[in-house]
């Protein structure tokens, strides 16, 4: 019997002669030599919908280029109309591909390659114009798709070739087909989407006919010297997905071919398991990607949570890939390949997988960006010019969160002498507490990163500090990010402790829980459903450690299963009963009447809803709190009154501003200086939010 491949761990690697040797060595990939194993995987900005934006896109890419990318692969762009994911979204068309030689041009200029994804969306697509192999609806989109034609098919084949002859025309070193994450292609590989009678259906071989057709139309239509790759889904995680006999002949059938590399995909937009949140294991997919290159000759391609430098460097040194996809955290870093080469791997900025400024921004249709680099698809509008040395200003930075750290270092980056004070002993503000959650122990990452810039960019930091603003007025600009603290909520028996009382619930804030200054009891009460209370909702219900650092659990968990075992790599079985991994009975409570999880992320909302629906949690809308007393916690719900017995009430009600010494230091102020500067939190607390505060830091900074 084959080992499972859940069991199957990454070795260290134990011939590397130098750091990251694997990442880093040159690769011939037929058409060319990439100078390392790292390509830029796919990811839409929002850029590519519009030709005016192609300067912006240029510089983008080229920012990535510059920092040593091996290979680009461009976001997806439709064959024709309608492929389009929205009704105005990126199309391969002439018009469009006229202005792409500024992108060829600035990402060839910097020594890089880059190569055009291919994109249909079929039942994918947000507009009446949907097409795919039969009619119907995806869940996660409210058009029905109409059903292609034979002849229809077959123009889709064309309009491929027409595209990726644009793409060539327009400098591209090649193009990327995708064929996986449920999109047309893969459409027309599982039967719950391909039930044709034509010769485009009918059993598998008949299903595998438009994508082959489509990757040998494209090779001819690209000539030999460029290079083909397509992005073949090796999981499709849904029910009746591809089994793995069929993956691998769909595999060999593509190289036959001519696609030059296979890149893997992992799962449908629609699938009911996550595949890149935080709370993926790192590179948990690896291992089917090696299951997949042990089957083919052409190089294969890794992705999905390699996030880390070190990650990656083991998927393959173990030989579970040639290449490895980094889409985000090319995001967070651009020059991420240029600083492992250079020996400052500490330097990188971490991608957290928190989606939260890329793909949540995306579905929603706003351009991309990124949580830790806000400059990421806005290289020429948030610029950090150096600044010379007699323009040097010397900068407080009070308080050491997201905000604080951000700003500190930015401004250091650009020459500026930057002190950054803080009142307790350690970095991180709100973040910390993020990175208790499980399923989010990643964000820590973000935190060791400003640990490693701070001293690099020459920050002085002072810990256990809190200047007065006189002491501030030395400097010539103060950006005050002192952050927020805990809302109390006015409740009669409100009243925090860090002891429990003699009778009834104990009363503590999600700090005081989650920085272990008071424990929970086995049966809660949380105050508010926002972002945190449902945070702190999975940190009282989950294993301890988290199925997010026990990939098997994490499987088990979200019936991932073998795809040489089972079809679509998914386990097919009853729900198991809700139950809290903890055991702790535990309700969350808001007073609005939505439902519960609604205004989180767009890509892990359901995620955590799903988390929460499993582990049993018990949810309260539109709640009035009465008071807290020897019995409990007494609400009011549809005009009912109850007592939630409990041990313990969280309480998760948002938070307000600390930001008086803002206005201190500027009423302390002598003359025009300093500049005071207030940022995150500390400006507003109201759905407090990494992201903006993050993006404030830099604009600050990028004005001082
Ligand atoms: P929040 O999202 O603003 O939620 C606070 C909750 O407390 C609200 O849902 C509100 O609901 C309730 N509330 C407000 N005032 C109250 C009062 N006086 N008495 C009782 N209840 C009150 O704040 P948060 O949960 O602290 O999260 C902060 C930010 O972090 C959020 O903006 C969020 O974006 C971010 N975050 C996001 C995630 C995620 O996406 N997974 C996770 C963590 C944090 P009612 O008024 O309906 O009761
Ligand atoms: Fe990574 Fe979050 Fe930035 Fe997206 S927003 S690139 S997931 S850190």
């Amino acid at each position: 019997m084959a080992p499972a491949w859940h069991n199957l761990r990454m070795r260290t690697p134990s011939t590397v002669a130098r750091p990251y040797a694997a990442l880093l060595s040159p690769l011939d990939l037929g058409p060319f030599t990439v100078p390392n194993r790292i390509v830029m995987g796919s990811m839409h900005t929002g850029l590519e919908d519009h030709p005016r934006d192609a300067k912006k896109l240029a510089a983008y890419l080229g920012e990535r280029a510059r920092g040593g990318v091996g290979l680009i692969v461009t976001g997806g762009f439709s064959p024709n109309r309608t492929g389009r994911l929205t009704p105005r979204g990126a199309q391969a068309d002439a018009r469009t591909l006229r202005t792409h030689s500024l992108i060829t041009r600035e990402v060839h200029e910097a020594d890089g390659r880059i190569i055009l994804q291919l994109l249909h969306a079929g039942r994918y697509a947000f507009h009446p114009l949907a097409a795919s192999a039969q009619w119907g609806k995806a869940p996660i989109t409210p058009f029905r798709s109409r059903r292609l034609t034979s002849r229809g098919v077959a123009r889709t084949v064309t309009d491929f070739a027409d595209a990726a002859r644009r793409a060539m025309r327009a400098g591209y070193d090649g193009v990327e087909i995708m064929g996986s994450e449920g999109y047309l292609l893969n459409q027309f590989l599982a039967a719950q989407t391909n039930r044709r009678r034509d010769r485009w259906g009918r059993g598998a071989e008949g299903r595998r006919a438009f994508p082959l057709a489509v990757t040998a139309a494209v090779r001819e239509a690209i000539g030999p010297d460029a290079l083909l790759s397509y992005r073949i889904s090796l999981l499709d995680l849904v029910p009746q997905g591809q089994d793995w006999e069929e993956t691998l002949a769909l595999a060999h059938g593509l190289v036959e071919r001519g696609a030059d590399v296979l890149s893997t995909g992992i799962g449908w937009h629609e699938s009911r398991v996550p595949t890149i949140a935080t709370s993926v294991p790192r590179a948990a997919f690896a291992q089917v990607t090696a299951h997949l290159r042990e089957e083919v000759e052409v190089p294969v391609v890794a992705s999905n949570r390699i996030h880390h430098p070190l990650v990656a460097e083991q998927v393959l040194a173990s030989g579970q890939a040639d290449l490895i996809s980094m889409a985000r955290p090319l995001l967070a870093d651009p020059q991420l390949p240029d600083k492992l080469a250079e020996g400052q791997a500490n330097q990188v900025v971490a991608c957290i997988s928190c989606n939260q400024a890329c793909l949540d921004k995306v579905f929603v249709g706003q351009r991309a960006s990124c949580l830790v680099n806000p400059r990421a698809a806005h290289e020429t509008e948030l610029v950090l010019t150096p600044v010379k040395e007699r323009r040097r200003r010397k900068v407080a930075v009070v308080g050491a969160g997201p905000a604080g750290l951000e700003a500190a270092v930015a401004a250091a980056e650009r020459g500026h002498v930057v002190t950054l004070f803080e009142a307790t002993g350690e970095l991180g503000g709100q973040l910390r507490f993020a990175a208790r959650i499980p399923g989010k122990e990643d964000y820590a990452q973000a935190l060791h990163s400003w640990r490693m810039r701070l001293p690099a960019a020459g920050v002085g930091v002072r810990l256990n500090t809190r200047p007065s603003a006189a002491e501030l007025q030395s400097f010539h600009d103060v950006v005050v990010a002192t952050g927020v603290v805990p809302r109390e909520v006015d409740l009669p028996g409100f009243a925090p402790t860090t002891e429990p009382p003699a009778a009834g619930p104990h009363v503590i804030s999600y700090q005081d829980l989650l920085e272990g200054r008071a424990e929970a009891g086995r049966r809660v009460a949380i105050i508010g459903a926002g972002g945190i209370g449902v945070d702190v909702a999975e940190f009282l219900t989950a294993s301890d450690p988290s199925p997010t650092l026990q990939p098997e659990l994490w499987r088990e968990h979200w019936g991932v299963a073998d795809p040489r075992e089972h079809r679509g790599g998914l386990l097919l079985r009853e729900r198991p009963a809700p139950a809290a991994a903890s055991g702790r009975e535990v309700h969350l409570l808001q007073r609005r009447t939505t439902r519960i999880g609604k205004d989180l992320g767009r890509t892990t909302g359901w995620v955590h809803r799903a988390e929460l629906r499993r582990a049993g949690v018990i949810q309260h809308v539109g709640v009035t709190y009465e008071r807290i007393d020897a019995d409990g916690l007494h609400i009011t719900v549809d005009e009912q009154p109850r007592v939630l017995e409990v041990d313990t009430v969280v309480i998760c009600a948002g938070q307000v501003s600390v930001d008086e010494l803002a206005g201190q230091v500027a009423r302390a102020r002598s003359g025009r200086t300093p500049r005071v500067h207030l940022i995150g939190g500390a400006d507003v607390a109201a759905e407090l939010d990494a992201e903006r505060a993050i993006r404030q830091a830099v604009d600050v900074a990028s004005r001082i």
